[in-house]
């Protein structure tokens, strides 16, 4: 989907400022390099591939329409740019895989989450290299770090999402094996993925928790995914799988048996501040098209943009866009610094979504009835920007940690 896939309403736009969407740059020769390849494939030969297969945020490709597209960015140096740098990553600092991230995003482009594969692609696996056996690198981490098979992460279930330590999927050991049963719910990625990186209790005392993950088959006897249902963005990449006596080896243990969470939140700190600029760069695109459209838009004989209400809404949009951009540099150079960052880092989650929140309400006030017909590009982002809120830690989450980290012992 573009923003002119309905037309435009009005005359052509006057010129505005660009240098509220680019900004001096802050990363490195290195990152400026790779935003100006990933952008140009971006805009280039992946906008031709959705047009022509008629792919856009909603209308999502198919499986092998999204392995080429990874076998492409692979080849172009992309993909892996996200793992450990003797696995061929890039050695990206925080800043510059902020930086890398938000400018994907702020092509608007529906393939953004499939260049380095976020969704299913080798940052699902890159920090677990480490804790990974000989066989698990072979059989599971590998392929997917060279695009031959897609992995999701499971952890959320019916009755543990925010309190994600309360998983009831349930891998009873038998002989050299795992028995696992049960559901994970939300699972982003499953209906197109091979394997899953699984959370499940291990527990043998229901008084307890002892949460452990394995690599899962998600073509393997005893388990399935469950998909259809859509998210309020119209996307179809979230499912269920369901767990039926799968039995997995012993040796797909990911760990220590217990470490479960350990390894599937060890990276929460980085990760929570990586969904930033996901937000930050779709946030920037509903502003440019707000501001165009207010530019172009003509009523009572002048430009809307010319309505000081107009005026204050952009100019409210592009300040709380600016801090939370703010914030979320400044949290990735504190990492980058060696911080802790806990804290830090649910600030910027915090402020990042429920600002990009209120700058894409903006744009679709801004629009006017325009903005409220599906198939706008703000209509969309306003969608899409709403879940955010929620995805990774929902914002009362984040306040908690916020909070717990504030106030230390006292609480
Ligand atoms: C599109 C999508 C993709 C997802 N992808 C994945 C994925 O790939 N893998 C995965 O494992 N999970 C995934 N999830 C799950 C996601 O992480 C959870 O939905 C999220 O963490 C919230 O959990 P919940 O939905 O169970 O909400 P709940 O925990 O039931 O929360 C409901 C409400 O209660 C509030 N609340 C809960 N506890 C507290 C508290 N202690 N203090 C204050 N308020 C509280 C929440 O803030 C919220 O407002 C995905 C979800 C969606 C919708």
């Amino acid at each position: 989907m573009d923003a002119t896939t309905t037309p435009a309403p009005s005359a052509p736009a006057a010129t505005g400022n660009e240098r509220f969407f680019a900004g001096p740059f802050e990363g490195s020769g290195r990152a400026a390099q790779v935003i100006a390849q990933v952008t140009a494939f971006l805009d280039g030969e992946l906008a031709d591939l959705a047009r022509e297969h008629g792919i856009d945020h909603e209308h999502g490709a198919d499986r092998a329409l999204l392995q080429q597209v990874w076998k492409r960015s692979r080849a172009l140096g992309f993909y892996g740019m996200t793992l450990p740098e003797k696995m061929g990553g890039l050695g990206l600092t925080v800043l510059d895989h902020v930086l890398v991230k938000e400018a994907i995003y702020a092509t608007g482009s529906p393939f953004a989450p499939h260049v380095f594969g976020e969704l299913s692609g080798p940052p699902r696996v890159g920090a677990l290299a480490r804790f990974a056996t000989p066989l698990q690198m072979q059989r599971f981490i590998l392929p997917v770090a060279q695009a031959e098979k897609a992995i999701c992460f499971a952890l959320t279930e019916a009755e543990a999402g925010s309190d994600a330590g309360n998983v009831q999927t349930h891998a009873v050991r038998d002989g050299d094996d795992y028995v696992i049963d049960g559901r994970k719910r939300f699972i982003s990625g499953s209906p197109f993925a091979d394997f899953a990186v699984l959370v499940a209790s291990t527990a043998t005392d229901p008084a307890q928790r002892e949460v452990s993950a394995f690599f899962v088959d998600l073509h393997a006897p005893g388990v399935r995914v469950e998909s259809g249902y859509k998210t309020m963005a119209g996307q179809s990449s979230t499912g269920d799988i369901v767990f039926d006596h799968h039995r997995v080896p012993a040796t797909q243990l990911i760990g220590e048996p217990g470490r479960g969470l350990a390894l599937a939140l060890g990276r929460i700190t980085v990760n929570r501040l990586l969904h930033c600029p996901a937000m930050i760069g779709l946030a920037t695109v509903a502003l440019r098209d707000a501001r165009d459209h207010a530019l172009r838009r003509r009523q009572f004989g002048r430009a809307i943009g010319q309505f000081q209400a107009i005026q204050h809404m952009l100019a409210k949009m592009a300040t709380e866009l600016a801090a939370a951009r703010a914030l979320m540099l400044h949290t990735a150079r504190q990492l980058d610094a060696g911080i802790d960052g806990r804290a830090e880092s649910s600030m910027a989650k915090l402020c990042c979504s429920e600002t990009a929140f209120r700058v894409a309400d903006r744009a679709v006030q801004i629009h006017g009835g325009e903005g409220i017909v599906q198939g706008r590009r703000v209509e969309f982002l306003f969608r899409m920007l709403r879940m955010y809120r929620v995805l990774t830690g929902t914002s009362e989450i984040q306040k908690n940690t916020i909070a717990r980290e504030l106030l230390g012992d006292a609480r």
